[in-house]
């Protein structure tokens, strides 16, 4: 209609009053001018799907209008369609493609530490050389009870405890020889409310009670009621997200978080939600129309577990929502543990196999298969992990009668291929239409060096085994699954798909390495399959919202930025829905604009250090 009656009016003016109507100026409304024109860029759409080197078409220049590609092609073709109030970005020659979509970050968690109020209560017990378990357990009796005096009654007292003692995990230490209890929290202190964080962590009666309450008083299965050991991070990420920040505050940090993931180059992520707080956050900032990105996100155990029933199962909401907000799957949040608390099938002396775990929640992937929804948004570390989820989609999808067609079409997820897939799970992942979403960040921190020395070197290849995956034919897909983003960029962990090389400067598996074309198509191209909205956004195709990142190289020229380099590249614009989330400042100057949003100064030194390093 809107071109209709613009059509009818360029007639009429054209006929009757064009001198008046060029002299008052034309109301761009009746027009199809871009909001925003891009060009003399180097736009590349990443448009072809395939597991190829194929970038797809490229372009000089781009048009947008109503948060979309309205028209892509050579700078003087798309200079010609400008109008009066037409935004110009001339970009001078830079790289332009999708935005990075990130299939599993957990931004609310990211928000509240990185943007919290800092909590006067927190505590750092640490561990000399030489001191052991016992002597961190002496420290943290005596902080519980001098802190008596010195806090209100029912004040929160958070303390963190060292990775590693003596050469003993701290969740291991916790977990399976329990070496902390309730009790012992207790009889330091019962006035103030008591926790150990972490993902093994230990609650005193009081706070453990508070955590209850969330749940009308019975205790869901991440915390033991007995000695009160909490077996999840998503305890604590649920309970501080009720009980630390209001919902003025929770929208306040979420919005500045999100906000500058977009200096990163983030146009989408999906993350599972994990408290009603931060549900309704994010829904009021929808509705206020304060998310800088597009947000999909899962509904976890906190959802289904306290309300003891189910409200959205029986019915498939996969994509339901707005343009920047929407229902992506049902999720376990996870299946079993955090590295090393983990399910595989790789035989290992007796101490490693009986610290292996799987979470009590895990039959809920059957159950969610069973009502016909899909499942995804899950930590799956493990490959026994892998295959008991396979299984119960598998059995619960036969018991919904669901025909293979339909199963694969709910592209049901795993995430953060930590030690999954082994290879032999590839053919049953393509048949049952799966997508693999998985974070290179275990390739980069130690957790590689750690499965090397527990399970053997050879296991390494089922470390975020990208070639395998992509080879054999599943998609994969990128996740972050890490603040660390805000250190480094995403372009470090999609260089580590590449290169392989963690901080320690090992090689880690390098039969895995893939090119650099298919680690942006994880991050571009395929990611929205995972998020039911590949007819949306992850390419430059017209039509398509305009979720765009300008480059400051040219990620594809292996000249100009060799392998080893890549982790240097970072966005100097993005845009999302064609509005510019975030401008760097010196293009901002160049285009004569203002910058826009947080710059993210700890990525811009840690690039120049990469960069210095090299000049040496
Ligand atoms: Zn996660």
């Amino acid at each position: 209609m809107k071109k209709f009656i613009s059509g009818m009016f360029s007639t009429l003016f054209l006929v009757f009053n064009i001198s008046t109507a060029f002299s008052q100026g034309l109301d761009p409304i009746l027009i199809d001018y871009p909001d925003s024109i891009i060009i003399n860029a180097n736009v590349v759409s990443m448009d072809d799907a395939g597991i190829n080197e194929n970038v797809g078409a490229t372009y000089q220049a781009m048009a947008i209008r109503d948060n979309r590609i309205l028209k892509l092609g050579t700078t003087n073709e798309i200079t010609a369609l400008a109008g009066p109030d037409t935004t110009v970005y001339d970009v001078g020659g830079r790289t332009v493609v999708p935005g990075i979509i990130d299939t599993h970050a957990h931004i609310w968690q990211y928000a509240q530490s990185h943007w919290g109020p800092k909590l006067g209560n927190q505590f750092d017990i640490t561990a000399e050389d030489g001191e052991t378990w016992q002597d961190v357990i002496d420290k943290t009796l005596k902080l519980a009870s001098d802190v008596k005096q010195q806090f209100e009654p029912d004040e929160w007292v958070l303390i963190n405890w060292p990775r590693k003692v003596a050469g003993l995990d701290k969740n291991v230490a916790i977990r399976t020889h329990q070496i902390m209890t309730r009790q012992m929290l207790d009889e330091a202190n019962s006035t103030q409310r008591i926790a150990i964080l972490g993902n093994r962590g230990v609650m005193n009666t009081l706070a453990m009670e508070t955590y209850g309450t969330y749940f009308n008083g019975d205790y869901p299965p991440e915390i033991d009621p007995e000695t009160g050991i909490v077996i999840s991070a998503t305890v604590y990420r649920h309970l501080f997200a009720e009980e630390l920040y209001d919902l003025t505050a929770t929208m306040a940090m979420i919005e500045q978080e999100i906000r500058e993931w977009t200096a990163y180059g983030t146009t989408t992520f999906s993350s599972s939600i994990e408290s009603f707080r931060q549900m309704t956050a994010v829904l009021a900032l929808d509705k206020e129309d304060r998310l800088a990105t597009r947000v999909a996100y899962g509904l976890g155990n906190t959802f289904y577990i306290t309300m003891k029933f189910h409200p959205y199962l029986g019915y498939d909401f996969v994509g339901y929502g707005t343009d920047k907000l929407w229902f992506n799957a049902w999720s376990t949040t996870s299946n079993d543990g955090a590295y090393p608390l983990i399910a595989s099938t790789i035989e290992a002396p007796p101490e490693i196999k009986e610290r292996e775990l799987l979470r009590s929640r895990v039959p809920f992937t059957g159950e969610f298969a069973s009502q016909g929804v899909r499942f995804s948004n899950t930590h799956i570390a493990g490959d026994r992990t892998l295959d008991i989820t396979m299984d119960m989609i598998e059995s619960g999808s036969a018991q919904a009668g669901l025909s293979l067609e339909e199963i694969r079409a709910k592209r049901h997820g795993s995430d953060h291929c930590n030690l999954n897939p082994r290879p032999e799970q590839i053919p049953r992942l393509k048949r049952l239409g799966m997508i693999m979403s998985c974070t290179p960040m275990y390739i980069a921190r130690t957790n590689a060096v750690e499965i090397a020395e527990e399970y053997g070197e050879q296991y390494l290849e089922w470390l975020v085994p990208m070639r395998t995956i992509l080879e054999g034919g599943v998609l994969g897909v990128y996740e972050s699954d890490s603040h660390q983003i805000a250190g480094t960029g995403h372009y470090y962990f999609l260089s580590q798909m590449v290169n392989r090389i963690n901080i320690e400067g090992k090689v880690i598996a390098p039969n895995q390495r893939i090119n650099r074309i298919w680690a942006l198509k994880t991050a571009t191209t395929w990611a929205p399959y995972y998020l039911h909205m590949e007819n949306e956004i992850g390419t430059l195709e017209e039509g398509k919202f305009a979720d765009i990142q300008v480059l400051d190289k040219n990620y594809f020229d292996e000249n100009a930025v060799p392998d080893l380099m890549l982790k240097t590249v970072r966005p100097l614009m993005t845009l999302v829905g064609g509005e510019a989330m975030y401008l760097d400042p010196h293009l901002a100057s160049e285009l004569g604009r203002e910058p826009v949003g947080i710059q993210p100064q700890q990525v811009i030194r840690q690039i120049a250090e990469w960069e210095a390093e090299v000049v040496r």
